[in-house]
């Protein structure tokens, strides 16, 4: 039972806490472009030095510098058996290069899981976690991105999204995405 899932959802609705909790159960990757971006950036990669100054300032990283690392990785032995991504597609760019993608490999995509948190919650919990690119001015900043350039993947996705309210304890937003996944 191969899966193939989307975490989508605003910074700080905890997508990556449930993308790495379904993908243990699932025993799939859980393929995180936030996590390689800030690999790349620790390792000092060619990647992370141009991706470093978009990510402090809470910008999207340029699509080109994404879109080869998306092909490569679902291209790995690992990502034949499904996969949960998280943090990408960004944008729509993002959604049609992924379907296209998608369709040359055979592989179609199961569900969009998208994880609802009023933006209040959202800011307490980005302060509350302290990350590098956590600072008041990046969170605001990230907020507005989300709204204007990753929330329309949600309406590109309309046929395949289902909204979880993620404002709840952790443990109750992984019991209902574990019955829509199951389902
Ligand atoms: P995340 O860990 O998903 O919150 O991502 C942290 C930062 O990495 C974002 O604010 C972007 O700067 C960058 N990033 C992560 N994924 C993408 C993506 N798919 N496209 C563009 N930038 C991304």
């Amino acid at each position: 039972m191969t899966k193939r899932l989307i975490f989508s959802g605003p910074p700080g609705a905890g997508k990556g806490t449930q993308a790495q909790r379904l993908a243990e159960e699932l025993q799939i990757p859980h393929i995180s472009t936030g996590e390689i971006l800030r690999s790349a950036i620790a390792l000092s990669t060619p990647l992370g030095q141009k991706a470093q100054m978009y990510m402090d300032r809470g910008e999207l990283v340029p699509d080109e510098l994404i879109l080869d690392l998306i092909r490569e990785r679902l291209a790995q032995a690992d990502a034949q058996a499904g996969w949960i991504l998280d943090g990408f597609p960004r944008n729509v760019t993002q959604a049609e290069f992924l379907d296209r993608l998608l369709s040359e490999l055979e592989q179609p995509l199961d569900f969009v899981l998208a994880l609802d948190v009023p933006d209040n919650v959202l800011v307490e919990r980005l302060l509350a976690r302290g990350r590098r690119d956590d600072s008041e001015e990046t969170i605001r900043r990230r907020l507005e991105v989300y709204r204007e350039q990753t929330s329309p993947v949600n309406q590109f996705y309309r046929d395949r999204l289902h909204v979880v309210d993620g404002d709840r304890s952790p443990d109750a937003v992984t019991t209902r995405l574990r019955e829509l996944v199951n389902a």
